[in-house]
Protein backbone atom coordinates (compact mmCIF):
# COMPACT_ATOMS: atom_id res chain seq x y z
CA UNK A 1 0.00 0.00 0.00
CA UNK A 2 1.22 3.38 -1.04
CA UNK A 3 0.47 7.37 -1.26
CA UNK A 4 1.88 9.51 -4.31
CA UNK A 5 1.80 13.15 -3.85
CA UNK A 6 0.85 15.41 -6.97
CA UNK A 7 -0.13 18.52 -5.86
CA UNK A 8 -0.02 20.73 -2.89
CA UNK A 9 2.58 19.30 -2.44
CA UNK A 10 5.00 22.32 -0.59
CA UNK A 11 2.65 24.54 -2.44
CA UNK A 12 -1.02 26.00 -1.54
CA UNK A 13 -2.67 24.76 -4.99
CA UNK A 14 -3.55 21.64 -7.09
CA UNK A 15 -4.43 18.95 -3.97
CA UNK A 16 -4.18 15.52 -5.27
CA UNK A 17 -3.18 12.94 -3.66
CA UNK A 18 -3.05 8.85 -4.93
CA UNK A 19 -3.87 6.03 -2.49
CA UNK A 20 -2.91 2.95 -4.25
CA UNK A 21 -3.41 -0.23 -2.07
CA UNK A 22 -2.52 -2.70 -4.86
CA UNK A 23 -6.20 -3.77 -5.22
CA UNK A 24 -7.66 -0.08 -5.24
CA UNK A 25 -6.83 3.23 -6.39
CA UNK A 26 -8.68 6.56 -4.76
CA UNK A 27 -7.83 9.84 -5.19
CA UNK A 28 -7.94 12.35 -2.66
CA UNK A 29 -9.09 16.04 -4.73
CA UNK A 30 -8.17 16.85 -7.83
CA UNK A 31 -7.57 20.15 -7.40
CA UNK A 32 -6.61 22.76 -10.18
CA UNK A 33 -2.98 23.94 -10.10
CA UNK A 34 -2.89 27.69 -10.24
CA UNK A 35 0.45 28.96 -11.13
CA UNK A 36 1.65 30.98 -14.15
CA UNK A 37 -0.35 30.81 -17.50
CA UNK A 38 1.58 28.33 -19.49
CA UNK A 39 3.17 26.30 -16.86
CA UNK A 40 0.10 25.42 -15.33
CA UNK A 41 -2.03 24.88 -18.09
CA UNK A 42 0.76 22.36 -18.97
CA UNK A 43 0.47 20.49 -15.76
CA UNK A 44 -3.67 20.80 -15.58
CA UNK A 45 -3.97 19.27 -18.73
CA UNK A 46 -1.19 16.46 -18.17
CA UNK A 47 -2.38 14.52 -15.02
CA UNK A 48 0.40 12.77 -14.03
CA UNK A 49 -1.65 9.02 -13.94
CA UNK A 50 -3.80 7.36 -16.24
CA UNK A 51 -7.32 9.15 -15.45
CA UNK A 52 -8.94 5.59 -16.28
CA UNK A 53 -6.80 3.73 -13.69
CA UNK A 54 -8.24 5.09 -11.12
CA UNK A 55 -11.12 3.65 -9.18
CA UNK A 56 -12.77 6.59 -6.94
CA UNK A 57 -12.07 10.21 -6.20
CA UNK A 58 -13.16 11.33 -2.49
CA UNK A 59 -13.25 15.04 -2.65
CA UNK A 60 -12.80 17.20 0.95
CA UNK A 61 -14.38 20.61 -0.03
CA UNK A 62 -15.26 22.54 -2.87
CA UNK A 63 -12.54 24.53 -3.12
CA UNK A 64 -11.16 25.12 -6.74
CA UNK A 65 -7.14 24.03 -6.21
CA UNK A 66 -9.01 21.09 -4.39
CA UNK A 67 -12.12 20.42 -7.15
CA UNK A 68 -11.21 22.39 -10.02
CA UNK A 69 -9.55 19.97 -12.27
CA UNK A 70 -12.02 17.33 -11.72
CA UNK A 71 -13.81 17.89 -15.37
CA UNK A 72 -10.32 16.96 -16.53
CA UNK A 73 -10.00 14.07 -15.15
CA UNK A 74 -13.35 12.53 -16.24
CA UNK A 75 -12.06 14.47 -19.70
CA UNK A 76 -9.52 12.47 -19.66
CA UNK A 77 -11.24 9.01 -19.12
CA UNK A 78 -11.71 8.16 -15.13
CA UNK A 79 -14.96 5.80 -15.30
CA UNK A 80 -15.49 5.82 -11.30
CA UNK A 81 -17.51 7.71 -8.69
CA UNK A 82 -16.79 11.34 -7.10
CA UNK A 83 -17.74 11.14 -3.39
CA UNK A 84 -18.40 14.34 -1.67
CA UNK A 85 -20.86 15.53 0.94
CA UNK A 86 -24.17 17.20 -0.85
CA UNK A 87 -23.12 20.89 -0.17
CA UNK A 88 -19.82 20.42 -1.75
CA UNK A 89 -21.67 18.84 -4.79
CA UNK A 90 -24.03 21.62 -5.06
CA UNK A 91 -20.95 24.03 -4.72
CA UNK A 92 -18.80 22.11 -7.21
CA UNK A 93 -21.66 23.01 -9.59
CA UNK A 94 -21.33 26.53 -9.18
CA UNK A 95 -18.05 26.90 -9.01
CA UNK A 96 -16.83 24.37 -11.60
CA UNK A 97 -19.29 25.81 -14.29
CA UNK A 98 -17.70 29.64 -13.59
CA UNK A 99 -14.04 27.81 -13.78
CA UNK A 100 -15.09 26.45 -17.13
CA UNK A 101 -16.21 29.96 -18.38
CA UNK A 102 -13.41 31.38 -17.25
CA UNK A 103 -10.99 28.92 -18.89
CA UNK A 104 -13.14 29.64 -22.08
CA UNK A 105 -12.21 33.12 -21.55
CA UNK A 106 -8.72 33.24 -20.74
CA UNK A 107 -8.01 30.90 -23.88
CA UNK A 108 -10.07 33.03 -26.26
CA UNK A 109 -7.43 36.06 -25.16
CA UNK A 110 -4.72 33.74 -25.71
CA UNK A 111 -5.32 33.05 -29.19
CA UNK A 112 -6.69 36.30 -30.60
CA UNK A 113 -2.64 37.07 -30.13
CA UNK A 114 -1.86 33.35 -31.15
CA UNK A 115 -3.81 34.12 -34.37
CA UNK A 116 -2.05 37.10 -35.29
CA UNK A 117 1.24 35.24 -34.94
CA UNK A 118 -0.05 32.34 -36.63
CA UNK A 119 0.33 29.82 -34.69
CA UNK A 120 -2.43 27.20 -33.65
CA UNK A 121 -4.96 28.16 -31.36
CA UNK A 122 -5.04 26.28 -27.91
CA UNK A 123 -8.30 24.73 -26.29
CA UNK A 124 -9.67 25.36 -23.13
CA UNK A 125 -8.81 22.89 -20.31
CA UNK A 126 -12.57 22.37 -20.41
CA UNK A 127 -15.68 24.06 -20.88
CA UNK A 128 -19.35 24.03 -19.68
CA UNK A 129 -20.19 20.09 -20.96
CA UNK A 130 -17.29 18.57 -19.36
CA UNK A 131 -18.26 20.35 -16.22
CA UNK A 132 -21.67 18.65 -16.39
CA UNK A 133 -20.45 15.46 -17.41
CA UNK A 134 -18.03 15.58 -14.11
CA UNK A 135 -21.08 16.20 -12.39
CA UNK A 136 -22.78 13.11 -13.13
CA UNK A 137 -19.85 11.29 -11.55
CA UNK A 138 -20.83 12.90 -8.04
CA UNK A 139 -22.21 10.52 -5.18
CA UNK A 140 -22.91 12.33 -2.35
CA UNK A 141 -22.99 11.31 1.59
CA UNK A 142 -23.61 12.86 4.96
CA UNK A 143 -21.38 13.76 6.98
CA UNK A 144 -20.00 10.50 9.90
CA UNK A 145 -21.93 7.80 7.49
CA UNK A 146 -19.74 5.11 5.85
CA UNK A 147 -19.11 4.38 2.60
CA UNK A 148 -17.57 2.00 0.34
CA UNK A 149 -15.88 3.99 -2.83
CA UNK A 150 -13.45 1.14 -3.99
CA UNK A 151 -13.11 -3.12 -3.24
CA UNK A 152 -11.32 -3.26 0.11
CA UNK A 153 -11.70 0.56 1.51
CA UNK A 154 -14.35 2.03 3.69
CA UNK A 155 -14.36 5.39 3.79
CA UNK A 156 -16.14 8.17 6.00
CA UNK A 157 -16.38 12.30 6.13
CA UNK A 158 -16.58 14.36 9.06
CA UNK A 159 -16.86 18.28 9.01
CA UNK A 160 -13.44 20.01 8.81
CA UNK A 161 -15.05 23.27 9.36
CA UNK A 162 -13.40 25.25 6.55
CA UNK A 163 -16.41 25.68 4.15
CA UNK A 164 -19.51 24.54 3.86
CA UNK A 165 -19.51 20.77 3.42
CA UNK A 166 -16.13 20.39 3.71
CA UNK A 167 -14.59 17.48 5.16
CA UNK A 168 -11.66 16.09 6.37
CA UNK A 169 -11.26 12.28 5.11
CA UNK A 170 -11.27 8.55 6.79
CA UNK A 171 -10.04 5.40 4.88
CA UNK A 172 -9.81 2.11 6.18
CA UNK A 173 -7.99 0.67 3.91
CA UNK A 174 -7.56 -3.62 3.63
CA UNK A 175 -5.25 -5.58 0.99
CA UNK A 176 -3.18 -8.92 0.77
CA UNK A 177 -4.16 -9.28 4.44
CA UNK A 178 -2.66 -5.84 5.72
CA UNK A 179 -5.32 -2.86 7.21
CA UNK A 180 -4.30 0.60 7.11
CA UNK A 181 -6.21 3.65 8.37
CA UNK A 182 -5.30 6.61 6.81
CA UNK A 183 -6.81 10.29 7.75
CA UNK A 184 -6.60 13.38 4.74
CA UNK A 185 -7.40 16.86 7.01
CA UNK A 186 -8.74 18.02 4.24
CA UNK A 187 -8.88 21.97 5.37
CA UNK A 188 -8.99 22.55 8.94
CA UNK A 189 -11.14 25.55 9.62
CA UNK A 190 -10.87 27.42 12.81
CA UNK A 191 -13.50 27.40 15.84
CA UNK A 192 -15.95 29.89 16.36
CA UNK A 193 -16.54 30.47 12.44
CA UNK A 194 -19.88 31.84 11.82
CA UNK A 195 -22.55 29.88 9.66
CA UNK A 196 -20.11 26.60 10.33
CA UNK A 197 -19.88 24.01 12.86
CA UNK A 198 -16.38 23.97 14.35
CA UNK A 199 -14.16 21.08 13.17
CA UNK A 200 -14.94 17.65 13.97
CA UNK A 201 -11.78 15.63 15.22
CA UNK A 202 -11.67 12.59 13.00
CA UNK A 203 -11.14 9.28 14.78
CA UNK A 204 -7.30 8.34 15.23
CA UNK A 205 -5.18 6.18 12.48
CA UNK A 206 -1.56 5.13 11.16
CA UNK A 207 -1.52 7.83 8.73
CA UNK A 208 -1.98 11.34 8.38
CA UNK A 209 -2.07 14.31 5.32
CA UNK A 210 -2.09 17.37 6.94
CA UNK A 211 -2.65 20.56 6.01
CA UNK A 212 -0.17 23.50 6.87
CA UNK A 213 -1.32 26.43 5.09
CA UNK A 214 -0.73 28.61 8.41
CA UNK A 215 1.78 26.22 10.26
CA UNK A 216 3.82 29.20 11.65
CA UNK A 217 0.86 31.72 11.85
CA UNK A 218 -1.27 32.92 14.62
CA UNK A 219 -4.70 34.25 13.84
CA UNK A 220 -6.42 37.28 15.51
CA UNK A 221 -9.34 36.17 17.33
CA UNK A 222 -12.13 35.92 14.98
CA UNK A 223 -14.49 38.30 16.74
CA UNK A 224 -12.59 41.27 15.51
CA UNK A 225 -13.85 41.10 12.38
CA UNK A 226 -17.20 42.62 13.37
CA UNK A 227 -15.85 45.21 14.94
CA UNK A 228 -13.52 46.36 12.09
CA UNK A 229 -17.09 45.77 10.05
CA UNK A 230 -18.75 48.64 11.95
CA UNK A 231 -16.10 51.08 11.73
CA UNK A 232 -15.55 51.06 8.05
CA UNK A 233 -19.21 51.48 7.86
CA UNK A 234 -19.50 53.47 9.89
CA UNK A 235 -16.71 56.18 8.72
CA UNK A 236 -18.18 56.05 4.71
CA UNK A 237 -21.39 56.95 6.30
CA UNK A 238 -20.05 60.25 7.79
CA UNK A 239 -17.70 60.62 4.67
CA UNK A 240 -20.55 60.09 1.97
CA UNK A 241 -17.66 57.09 0.12
CA UNK A 242 -18.49 53.75 -0.51
CA UNK A 243 -17.04 50.61 1.50
CA UNK A 244 -15.75 48.59 -0.75
CA UNK A 245 -14.96 45.21 0.03
CA UNK A 246 -13.52 42.59 -2.53
CA UNK A 247 -13.98 39.18 -1.23
CA UNK A 248 -14.58 35.68 -2.97
CA UNK A 249 -18.05 34.31 -3.67
CA UNK A 250 -17.29 31.30 -1.70
CA UNK A 251 -17.10 31.70 2.13
CA UNK A 252 -15.57 35.16 2.61
CA UNK A 253 -18.82 36.60 1.10
CA UNK A 254 -21.63 34.88 2.88
CA UNK A 255 -19.16 35.61 6.47
CA UNK A 256 -18.88 38.90 5.82
CA UNK A 257 -23.17 39.12 5.33
CA UNK A 258 -23.62 37.17 8.14
CA UNK A 259 -21.59 39.51 10.34
CA UNK A 260 -23.40 42.89 8.98
CA UNK A 261 -26.61 40.71 9.52
CA UNK A 262 -25.85 40.66 13.18
CA UNK A 263 -24.38 44.30 13.69
CA UNK A 264 -28.24 45.17 12.24
CA UNK A 265 -29.73 43.20 14.07
CA UNK A 266 -28.21 44.39 17.04
CA UNK A 267 -28.86 48.40 15.98
CA UNK A 268 -24.99 48.88 15.34
CA UNK A 269 -25.16 49.01 11.69
CA UNK A 270 -25.63 52.81 10.28
CA UNK A 271 -28.85 52.20 7.86
CA UNK A 272 -26.50 52.77 4.99
CA UNK A 273 -27.69 50.62 1.51
CA UNK A 274 -25.57 47.52 0.83
CA UNK A 275 -24.84 45.20 -2.36
CA UNK A 276 -23.38 41.83 -2.96
CA UNK A 277 -22.65 42.23 -6.77
CA UNK A 278 -20.93 38.94 -7.78
CA UNK A 279 -23.40 36.52 -9.58
CA UNK A 280 -21.40 33.55 -8.16
CA UNK A 281 -21.42 34.93 -4.61
CA UNK A 282 -25.02 35.16 -5.31
CA UNK A 283 -25.95 31.46 -6.59
CA UNK A 284 -23.38 30.40 -4.13
CA UNK A 285 -25.47 32.37 -1.12
CA UNK A 286 -28.62 30.14 -2.43
CA UNK A 287 -26.56 27.27 -2.30
CA UNK A 288 -25.47 28.05 1.69
CA UNK A 289 -29.54 28.65 2.15
CA UNK A 290 -30.06 25.10 0.37
CA UNK A 291 -27.95 23.26 3.27
CA UNK A 292 -28.88 24.15 6.41
CA UNK A 293 -28.20 21.11 7.75
CA UNK A 294 -24.32 22.46 7.29
CA UNK A 295 -25.23 25.56 9.46
CA UNK A 296 -23.93 25.79 12.94
CA UNK A 297 -26.26 26.21 16.06
CA UNK A 298 -25.74 30.40 16.23
CA UNK A 299 -27.19 30.34 12.77
CA UNK A 300 -29.75 28.23 13.08
CA UNK A 301 -31.18 30.26 16.73
CA UNK A 302 -30.44 33.51 14.26
CA UNK A 303 -33.12 32.15 11.29
CA UNK A 304 -35.50 31.19 14.01
CA UNK A 305 -35.21 34.62 16.28
CA UNK A 306 -35.09 36.81 13.74
CA UNK A 307 -38.60 38.79 12.53
CA UNK A 308 -37.33 37.76 8.16
CA UNK A 309 -35.73 34.42 9.77
CA UNK A 310 -32.62 35.04 7.03
CA UNK A 311 -29.41 35.41 8.63
CA UNK A 312 -27.91 36.09 5.63
CA UNK A 313 -30.19 39.42 4.20
CA UNK A 314 -31.55 42.27 6.21
CA UNK A 315 -33.64 45.32 5.35
CA UNK A 316 -30.62 47.12 3.27
CA UNK A 317 -29.42 43.99 1.45
CA UNK A 318 -29.86 43.65 -2.14
CA UNK A 319 -28.11 40.74 -3.70
CA UNK A 320 -27.30 42.47 -7.39
CA UNK A 321 -28.53 39.76 -9.78
CA UNK A 322 -28.48 41.62 -13.00
CA UNK A 323 -25.55 43.81 -15.00
CA UNK A 324 -27.56 47.00 -15.46
CA UNK A 325 -28.21 46.98 -11.51
CA UNK A 326 -24.59 46.65 -11.30
CA UNK A 327 -23.90 48.88 -13.59
CA UNK A 328 -26.08 51.81 -11.89
CA UNK A 329 -24.11 51.94 -8.91
CA UNK A 330 -21.33 53.61 -10.82
CA UNK A 331 -23.12 56.77 -11.23
CA UNK A 332 -25.22 56.38 -8.05
CA UNK A 333 -23.81 59.04 -5.23
CA UNK A 334 -22.67 57.28 -1.29
CA UNK A 335 -22.78 56.10 1.14
CA UNK A 336 -22.95 52.92 0.94
CA UNK A 337 -21.46 49.07 1.23
CA UNK A 338 -20.41 46.98 -1.62
CA UNK A 339 -19.28 43.44 -1.46
CA UNK A 340 -18.25 42.24 -4.57
CA UNK A 341 -15.70 39.45 -6.64
CA UNK A 342 -12.73 38.59 -6.85
CA UNK A 343 -11.66 38.46 -3.62
CA UNK A 344 -8.01 39.73 -5.49
CA UNK A 345 -9.40 42.07 -7.33
CA UNK A 346 -7.91 40.68 -10.87
CA UNK A 347 -11.33 40.47 -12.67
CA UNK A 348 -14.87 40.57 -12.13
CA UNK A 349 -17.27 43.62 -11.07
CA UNK A 350 -15.26 44.66 -8.33
CA UNK A 351 -12.99 46.07 -10.81
CA UNK A 352 -15.64 48.72 -11.92
CA UNK A 353 -16.69 49.64 -8.38
CA UNK A 354 -12.57 50.82 -7.38
CA UNK A 355 -12.75 52.41 -10.84
CA UNK A 356 -15.40 54.33 -9.61
CA UNK A 357 -15.82 54.84 -5.52
CA UNK A 358 -11.88 54.05 -5.08
CA UNK A 359 -11.19 57.22 -6.39
CA UNK A 360 -12.42 59.61 -3.60
CA UNK A 361 -10.96 59.76 0.13
CA UNK A 362 -14.56 59.79 1.31
CA UNK A 363 -14.28 55.92 0.65
CA UNK A 364 -13.00 53.01 2.28
CA UNK A 365 -11.36 49.61 0.29
CA UNK A 366 -11.33 46.78 3.38
CA UNK A 367 -9.66 43.45 2.00
CA UNK A 368 -10.63 40.72 4.11
CA UNK A 369 -8.30 37.75 2.33
CA UNK A 370 -5.07 36.90 1.74
CA UNK A 371 -3.71 38.96 -1.62
CA UNK A 372 -1.33 37.32 -3.42
CA UNK A 373 1.62 38.91 -5.21
CA UNK A 374 1.41 40.32 -8.16
CA UNK A 375 -2.57 41.09 -7.59
CA UNK A 376 -4.26 44.06 -8.08
CA UNK A 377 -5.29 43.68 -4.65
CA UNK A 378 -1.59 43.50 -3.20
CA UNK A 379 -0.62 46.70 -5.21
CA UNK A 380 -3.70 48.59 -3.79
CA UNK A 381 -2.84 46.83 -0.40
CA UNK A 382 0.88 47.83 -0.54
CA UNK A 383 -0.94 52.02 -1.37
CA UNK A 384 0.87 51.55 -5.26
CA UNK A 385 -0.38 54.55 -6.74
CA UNK A 386 -1.79 54.70 -9.84
CA UNK A 387 -2.65 51.33 -10.80
CA UNK A 388 -3.94 50.19 -14.15
CA UNK A 389 -7.68 49.33 -14.04
CA UNK A 390 -9.34 48.07 -17.37
CA UNK A 391 -5.84 49.32 -19.11
CA UNK A 392 -5.86 52.78 -17.45
CA UNK A 393 -4.23 54.35 -14.86
CA UNK A 394 -5.75 55.01 -11.90
CA UNK A 395 -6.01 57.09 -8.66
CA UNK A 396 -6.63 55.28 -5.69
CA UNK A 397 -7.51 58.10 -3.14
CA UNK A 398 -9.67 55.68 -1.04
CA UNK A 399 -8.75 54.69 2.81
CA UNK A 400 -7.12 51.25 2.64
CA UNK A 401 -8.09 49.19 5.12
CA UNK A 402 -7.40 44.97 6.21
CA UNK A 403 -9.12 43.12 8.55
CA UNK A 404 -6.75 40.28 9.45
CA UNK A 405 -9.61 37.83 11.65
CA UNK A 406 -10.78 36.46 8.57
CA UNK A 407 -9.49 33.10 7.74
CA UNK A 408 -10.97 30.34 7.00
CA UNK A 409 -7.83 27.89 7.70
CA UNK A 410 -6.42 26.55 11.06
CA UNK A 411 -4.04 29.09 12.62
CA UNK A 412 -0.54 27.74 14.12
CA UNK A 413 -2.41 26.71 17.65
CA UNK A 414 -5.58 25.89 16.45
CA UNK A 415 -3.45 23.07 13.70
CA UNK A 416 -1.23 21.83 16.78
CA UNK A 417 -4.68 21.06 18.79
CA UNK A 418 -6.02 19.21 15.38
CA UNK A 419 -3.34 16.83 15.61
CA UNK A 420 -2.96 16.09 19.11
CA UNK A 421 -7.12 15.33 19.04
CA UNK A 422 -6.01 12.86 16.20
CA UNK A 423 -3.01 11.79 18.23
CA UNK A 424 -4.89 11.25 21.42
CA UNK A 425 -7.12 9.15 19.50
CA UNK A 426 -4.72 6.08 18.45
CA UNK A 427 -0.54 5.96 17.44
CA UNK A 428 -0.02 7.74 14.40
CA UNK A 429 2.74 6.70 13.30
CA UNK A 430 3.16 8.92 10.12
CA UNK A 431 2.54 12.75 9.57
CA UNK A 432 2.62 13.81 5.56
CA UNK A 433 2.14 17.77 5.61
CA UNK A 434 1.22 19.05 2.70
CA UNK A 435 -0.77 22.31 1.39
CA UNK A 436 1.64 25.26 3.09
CA UNK A 437 4.86 26.90 1.90
CA UNK A 438 7.99 25.11 2.90
CA UNK A 439 8.72 27.10 5.38
CA UNK A 440 5.13 27.24 7.61
CA UNK A 441 5.38 23.15 6.81
CA UNK A 442 8.85 23.52 8.30
CA UNK A 443 7.68 25.12 11.29
CA UNK A 444 4.83 23.23 11.92
CA UNK A 445 6.93 20.23 11.43
CA UNK A 446 9.43 21.62 14.14
CA UNK A 447 6.27 22.04 16.65
CA UNK A 448 5.26 18.06 15.65
CA UNK A 449 8.59 16.66 16.59
CA UNK A 450 8.90 18.39 19.97
CA UNK A 451 4.91 16.99 20.53
CA UNK A 452 6.51 13.50 20.20
CA UNK A 453 5.54 12.64 16.79
CA UNK A 454 6.94 9.51 15.61
CA UNK A 455 7.86 11.16 11.80
CA UNK A 456 6.90 13.60 10.33
CA UNK A 457 7.38 13.79 6.34
CA UNK A 458 6.90 17.29 3.75
CA UNK A 459 6.96 15.34 0.94
CA UNK A 460 7.74 16.53 -2.59
CA UNK A 461 5.56 16.14 -5.41
CA UNK A 462 5.75 12.78 -7.10
CA UNK A 463 7.09 11.70 -4.00
CA UNK A 464 6.14 8.48 -3.22
CA UNK A 465 5.70 6.29 0.29
CA UNK A 466 4.78 3.19 1.81
CA UNK A 467 1.83 3.22 3.84
ZN1 LIG B 1 -10.11 25.36 1.02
Amino acid sequence: MHIQFFGAAREVTGSMHLVDTGRSRVLLDCGLYQGRRKGAFERNRNLPFDAASIDAVVLSHAHLDHAGNLPSLVRSGFRGNIWTTSASADLCRQMLMDSAHIQVNDVKYVNKRRKKQGRTPFEPLYEPQHVEAALDHFRTVDYGESFNPAPGVSARLDDAGHILGSASVTLDLSAGGRERRLVFSGDIGRKGLPILRDPVMPPGADAVIMESTYGSRVHEPASEAKRHLRVCAERVCREGGYLIIPAFSLGRTQEVVYRLNQLWEAGELPRVPVWVDSPLAVRVTDVFNDHRECWDEEMLETMRNEHDGDPLGFETLTYVRDVEQSKALNDRKGPGVIISASGMCEAGRILHHLRNHATTPASTVLFVGYQAEHTLGRKILEGRNPVRIYGREVEILANVERADSYSAHAGRNELLAWSDGVRDAGSVNSWFLVHGELDSQQSLAAALDERGAARVVIPERLQKFEL
